[in-house]
């Protein structure tokens, strides 16, 4: 029987190559479709590697439809995963215009894409972000959706788009996946976040100070109403996120109706519990200074997830100590190969 044809928009990056394998690994064929702008092409051996196998990539901007449609009627695409976008707060800030071309823009190129070669079951990559500063938690999927900054109002775009697109027309079905914090990496080491420049987010940062790349982390806050002062998450898995897509494709392919969830793991930690899971699975100090709290920061969230685990069967089974090990393995060698990915 040929195997399920599943294009992924971004597929070459952090959560896309993990949820590439685990397509493989579900019976699925994986199409790759990437303009390398925020990952490395040399990211495929790497998969392939992983898979045992050759997969099937495809350069290109998702902003070219008529490419974009060919290549969904050219591999007989039956669902796309559009992980394909930027994710930068600080940047969609400064330049909302690439926000909005890449994100917004991207996304209504790929439905056009997508409609005119009549494949129109999408998974898509929404975002925590949505929920803006909620009042309490856990966060269900009806609590009321505010834009904080520009890359969570294209998020909250891009949503709205789809669900007046299923409500005009119920061959469009979509699986919107609000992820928490993903982080982590793939257990053989070989693939993992690369981020450019300086990182934003704390695992990765951790990640580069435990590697001896950066002296120290700096906490940003340690006076909020939490239990020791620092700033609460709800971190998943990576491997648990690929898995909760695989969940998602299968389910829409099977004929649900477009359901929006939570993927996160229903419980938080805080910044200062991350740093010492982190010492204990690598054996590395971390040297840390507290620093002001960072402007936009919320005290603590996390998911309920259990929409997820009613509606995809699907919850998050990997622990904080899991997160650290595999990070630090795919730090020690992003550390040991120049091109990281
Ligand atoms: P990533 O940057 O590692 O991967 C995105 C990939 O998309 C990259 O390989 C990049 O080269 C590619 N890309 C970007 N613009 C493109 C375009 N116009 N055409 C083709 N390819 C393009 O990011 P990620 O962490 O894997 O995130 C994937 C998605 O998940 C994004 O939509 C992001 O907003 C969303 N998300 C990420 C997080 C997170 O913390 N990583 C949290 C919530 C939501
Ligand atoms: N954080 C920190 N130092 C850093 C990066 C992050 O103390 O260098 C804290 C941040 O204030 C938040 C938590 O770590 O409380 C998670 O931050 P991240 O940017 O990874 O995720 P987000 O805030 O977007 O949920």
């Amino acid at each position: 029987m040929t195997k399920k044809a599943v294009l992924l928009t971004g597929g070459a990056g952090f959560i896309g190559s993990h949820t590439a394998v685990a397509l493989v690994n579900a019976g699925y064929e994986p199409v790759i479709l990437d303009n390398f702008s925020n990952s490395q092409p040399a990211v495929l051996n790497r998969l392939e590697q992983i898979v045992g196998r050759a997969l099937v990539c495809e350069r290109g901007d998702v902003g070219d439809s008529a490419w974009v449609q060919s290549v969904i009627s050219k591999h007989g695409i039956c669902a796309v995963v559009h992980f394909a976008g930027c994710k930068a707060v600080g940047e969609s800030m400064a330049d909302p215009l690439k926000y909005y071309v890449n994100n917004v823009a991207g996304t209504i190129s790929l439905l056009k894409a997508m409609q005119a070669a009549g494949c129109r079951l999408l998974v898509f990559s929404s975002s925590a972000t949505v929920y803006g500063d909620p009042a309490t938690s856990p966060i269900t999927e009806d609590f009321p959706i505010q834009s904080a900054n520009t890359y969570g109002a294209t998020k909250v775009m891009c949503e709205q788009m789809l669900a007046e697109m299923s409500s005009s027309d119920n061959r469009w079905r979509a699986g919107v996946l609000r992820y928490f914090n993903p982080v982590g990496a793939h257990p053989s080491g070989l693939i993992g976040d690369d981020p450019s420049g300086v990182p934003n987010n704390l695992m990765p940062y951790v990640t580069q100070v435990a590697a001896g790349q950066r002296p120290m982390l700096d906490i940003f806050g340690d006076d909020y109403e939490t239990e020791d002062g620092t700033g609460v998450r709800d971190y998943i898995h990576v491997q648990d996120l690929a898995l909760g897509h695989v969940a998602a494709v299968r389910t829409l392919l099977e004929g649900a109706s477009s359901f929006t969830v939570n993927l996160g793991a229903g419980h938080g930690h805080s910044v200062l519990e991350v740093v010492r899971a982190f010492e204990a699975a690598s054996g590395q100090q971390i040297p840390y200074q507290i620093a002001p709290r960072r402007p936009g920061d919320v005290a603590a969230y996390y998911a309920d997830p259990s929409a997820a685990a009613r509606l995809l069967g699907w919850h998050a089974k990997h622990d904080l100590n899991d997160m650290c090990t595999d990070a630090w393995r795919w730090q020690q060698y992003a550390s040991q190969n120049s091109s990281k990915t």
